[in-house]
C-alpha cells in the first residue's frame, strides 16, 4: 500500500474509524477520504453511489457501523439489522464496481455462537444459535463478511474481514444506557467517587467473562492485516485473554479509587457467558497485542478527554 494511495475510512467519527486514522496518519499515509454522517448517509444507495464516483478510493476501510452495548443491542433490533445492513450493502458493492484494490470490513465476536467453545475459532462460525440479545447486530455482521467472501469468489475482490473482541478507549460512548461494559463502569466508579457514592450497581451476574481490546491495538492490527493478509476467511483480533465481569468491576474500582460497595443487578440481562476468541491465526500472521488491560485502563483515566468528559458541572 503505498504512503499516497486513496483510503477511505468509512466512520472516521466512530472510535474504531478515529484509531483508524490516527495509526494511518502516523504510519504516513496521507491522502485519506472521509465523510460525516451528516455530509454522506451510508444508508443511501445513491448517495453512497456518487460519492464512489467522486472519489474513487483505492483502498476501503469499514468500519461505519450502528454500534451499542446489551441493553442498545436488544431495544433498537430492527434499527440494528436494517441500518447496518444498508451500511455495508451499499460499501462493499460500490466497492466491486469500482475497483477497489482492497477492502476490510469490520465485524465484531458477537457473530459467533451463543454457546461456542472457547476460545472461540473462526471455523465456528454459523456452527449454532446466536446470543438472542445481539443476534440483529450480529446478523448484520455476518451478511457483511460473507459479503465480502462472495464478491472475493465471484469477482475475484480482495475483501478481507476483521472480527475484533470488545473494544474501548478513546473515543468510546459513556452513556450509561447505551454503552458497553468497560466504558459503563469507569464512568459509574468515577461518578461514584466524585460523588462519595456509598455503592455502585453492575449489570446482571457478575459471573460472564469478557475480552477487551484497546482500540490503538485494534488499529494497529487492522493496518497488520492491510499490509499482509489477503485471505478469505475472517481474522479474530483479541488479546487471548478474558476476565469475568467481577473481576473487571474489582480493576475499575481500585483504577478510580472507588471504595464503595458493588452490587449487581440481576434484573439486567448477562448476555453470552463467555466471550474470548481464539487468536492464534492472528498470531500466526505475526501480531499481537501491545496494551494491557490495565495500563490501558489508566491511559484512558489519564486522557484529556475522559477528564473533560466527567468534569463535574
Ligand atoms: P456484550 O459483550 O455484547 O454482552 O455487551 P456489554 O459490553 O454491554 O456487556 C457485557 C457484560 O457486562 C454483560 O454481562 C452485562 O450485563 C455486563 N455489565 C455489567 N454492568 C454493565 C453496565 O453498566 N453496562 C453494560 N453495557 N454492561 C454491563
Amino acid at each position: 500500500m503505498e504512503h499516497n494511495a486513496k483510503i477511505y475510512v468509512a466512520g472516521h467519527r466512530g472510535m474504531v474509524g478515529s484509531a483508524l486514522l490516527r495509526r494511518l496518519k502516523r504510519a504516513g499515509y496521507h491522502n485519506l477520504v472521509t465523510r460525516t454522517s451528516q455530509e454522506l448517509d451510508l444508508r443511501d444507495q445513491a448517495a453512497v453511489e456518487d460519492f464512489f464516483a467522486l472519489e474513487n478510493p483505492e483502498y476501503v476501510l469499514l468500519a461505519a457501523a450502528k454500534v451499542g452495548g446489551i441493553v442498545a443491542n436488544n431495544t433498537y433490533r430492527a434499527d440494528f439489522l436494517y441500518d447496518n445492513l444498508m451500511i455495508q450493502n451499499n460499501i462493499i458493492s460500490q466497492s466491486q464496481q469500482h475497483g477497489v484494490r482492497k477492502l476490510l470490513f469490520l465485524g465484531s465476536s458477537c457473530i459467533y455462537p451463543k454457546l461456542a467453545p472457547q476460545p472461540i475459532r473462526e471455523e465456528y462460525l454459523l456452527t449454532g444459535p446466536l446470543e438472542p440479545t445481539n443476534e440483529p447486530y450480529a446478523i448484520a455482521k455476518i451478511a457483511g463478511l460473507k459479503l465480502c467472501e462472495a464478491y472475493r469468489s465471484q469477482y475475484g475482490c480482495n475483501f478481507i474481514s476483521a472480527m475484533p473482541t470488545n473494544l474501548y478507549g478513546p473515543g468510546d460512548n459513556y452513556d450509561l444506557q447505551n454503552s458497553h461494559v468497560l466504558p459503563a463502569l469507569l464512568r459509574k466508579f468515577s461518578e461514584g467517587v466524585d460523588r462519595g457514592l456509598p455503592r455502585v450497581q453492575v449489570w446482571g451476574t457478575g459471573t460472564p467473562r469478557r475480552e477487551f481490546l484497546h482500540v490503538d491495538d485494534l488499529a494497529d492490527a487492522c493496518l497488520h492485516l492491510l499490509l499482509h493478509y489477503n485471505g478469505a476467511e475472517p481474522v479474530n483480533i483479541g488479546t487471548g485473554r478474558d476476565i469475568s465481569i467481577q473481576e473487571l468491576a474489582d480493576l475499575v474500582a481500585e483504577l478510580t479509587g472507588y471504595a464503595g460497595e458493588i452490587l449487581f443487578d440481576f434484573s439486567k440481562p448477562d448476555g453470552t457467558p463467555r466471550k474470548l476468541l481464539d487468536v492464534t491465526k492472528l498470531r500466526s500472521l505475526g501480531w499481537q497485542h501491545a496494551i494491557g488491560l490495565r495500563e490501558g485502563i489508566m491511559s484512558v483515566l489519564q486522557s484529556a478527554e475522559w477528564q473533560q468528559a466527567t468534569r463535574l458541572p
